[in-house]
């Protein structure tokens, strides 16, 4: 087993990954920003390094300072966490060369999926199922169009780079393209620095189902069920539960077997998402795959009792899974809501400050992890996401009962979050039916936000 090693993140998944080193008796070296010098991950990690300023591009994407680090303290291993250098395939191969070991995939493997329009074309290879779309990048807008076309409207212009919900834009309409396609490709140059795009049919209504899958240094693959992350803000998810309410158990077969044979026909290794969009009639397709550990993992560590990133610790160590495909059984129901530092009556724009007060819910069946403390002070120059509160009980709605309990007892003074809207969804009748789709927020916020402002709760259906 690995004794030593560096974590290469900060905030609340940082101390995720502490805690279960910490339990396997395996030695971690943080790193941190000066702006980070009083975090939690700091002080519990075995020892801390700073490596730079605040800026990310100056710290936490600072290869040279983190490989430096790692080597310096006589680290065998980096887990990279979600975000920052976690799907960096440069970094992944400069760890190789340093003699250290970068916990997930191959360089090679990183670098296909890390390109969507690749991706697309490994998986259509693979004969798994994928959106009708462009093949391979748009060269420019009268092939857009053409493309477009032949698909049929409304499409979905996306950058080959994207991530967080950035770089896409829906059309309806060939008129719209040309502007569409400007805009989206000037905001994925802002964000990473690659214009690439190309389009896919948009699925009118769709949900966002994925699956989590393990592989080892064997060739074993494994699916541990799936997510569904349907509740989006901006196409970014807010809430996440395990098992689908939509799934049947033959459609969890298919998408599960799938999603191996994904991992499979890139020779993956280590934690992997894949991600499905589902329409309306039950037909899934591929959108993308996540070389990493995901903020999400814990729904899926609830309804499995397996520990995701123990296992990644012990494929990185060479070691096959721990479990094989039998062994995976779905036990209840979770569900996880992310608390953010934003204000969801301003289009959910961040609001950094100070933890005045701070209260976490506990009891049957809650979790929370957070790197947050009374006192804290929130950065401007990291994300908002500041907890996560995830839950498990028997059924589904004893999931989103103990949610709502675990909501109303949270207490984050400084700052505005989005709990209460949170708590609000877990009484909107589509959400307790599991009737919606990603349009969920945008076509109930109003309605949300009138609920939270008057403090009126609507009649439930959920003894029906
Ligand atoms: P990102 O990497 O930026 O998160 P994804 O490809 O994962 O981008 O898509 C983000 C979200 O956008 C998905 O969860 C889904 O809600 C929506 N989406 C993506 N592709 C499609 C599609 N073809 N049709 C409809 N919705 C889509």
């Amino acid at each position: 087993m690995l004794k030593r090693i560096l974590v290469a993140n900060r905030g609340e998944i940082a101390v995720r990954i502490i805690r279960t080193c910490h339990e396997m008796g395996i030695e971690t070296v943080a790193v941190y920003s000066t702006a980070d010098a009083q975090s939690l991950h700091v002080q519990l990690a075995t020892m801390a390094i700073c490596i730079g300023p605040a800026k990310a591009a100056q710290s936490y994407l600072n290869q040279t300072a983190i490989l430096t680090a790692a080597l310096e303290t006589g680290c065998e291993a980096i887990h990279p966490g979600y975000g920052f250098l976690s799907e960096n395939d440069e970094f992944a191969e400069l760890c190789t060369r340093c003699g250290l070991k970068f916990i997930g995939p191959s360089a090679d493997v990183i670098r296909q999926m890390g390109n969507k329009a690749a991706a697309r074309s490994l998986m259509i290879q693979a004969g798994v199922p994928v959106v009708p779309g462009s093949q391979g990048i748009l060269e420019n807008a009268e092939q857009a169009l053409e493309q477009a076309q032949q698909i049929g409207y409304p499409v979905l212009l996306k950058a080959s780079a994207g991530g967080g919900g950035r770089g896409m834009r829906r059309v309806f309409a060939p008129e719209e393209l040309a502007s569409a396609l400007a805009a989206a490709q000037a905001e994925a140059v802002a964000c990473f620095g690659c214009g690439d795009m190309y389009l896919e049919k948009l699925i009118l209504s769709p949900r966002h189902i994925e699956f989590q899958i393990m592989a080892d240094q064997h060739g074993n693959v494994v699916h541990l069920g799936e997510r569904d992350c349907t509740i989006q803000r901006k196409n970014q998810k807010l809430l996440e539960e395990s098992p689908s309410r939509v799934l049947t158990p033959a459609l969890r077969q298919a998408m599960g077997q799938a999603a191996v044979k994904a991992a499979q026909c890139c020779g993956y290794e280590g934690a992997g998402t894949v991600e499905f969009v589902l329409d309306a009639h039950g037909n899934y397709y591929f959108i993308e795959m996540n070389t990493r550990i995901q903020v999400e993992h814990p729904v899926t560590e609830m309804v499995t009792g397996r520990d995701l990133i123990r296992e990644q610790l012990r494929i990185a160590a060479g070691l096959p899974l721990s479990f094989s495909q039998s062994d995976i059984q779905l036990q209840g129901h979770a569900i996880e809501v992310r608390i953010n530092a934003e204000d969801p009556t301003k289009g959910f724009a961040p609001a950094p400050g100070r933890t005045e007060f701070l209260h976490l819910p506990g009891g049957c069946g809650v979790r929370v992890d957070s790197a947050l403390y009374a006192g804290y002070e929130l950065s401007p120059y990291y994300d908002s996401m500041v907890a996560k509160l995830i839950v498990h009980a028997p059924t589904r709605l004893l999931a989103i009962r103990r949610m709502r309990r675990v909501l109303e007892e949270l207490i984050i003074t400084g700052y505005p979050t989005g709990a209460d809207l949170a708590h609000m969804i877990l009484y909107h009748p589509d959400f307790l039916k599991g009737e919606y789709s990603t349009a969920f927020l945008e076509e109930h916020l109003e309605q949300l936000l009138e609920w939270l402002e008057t403090g009126w709760l609507p009649k439930t259906q959920e003894e029906s």
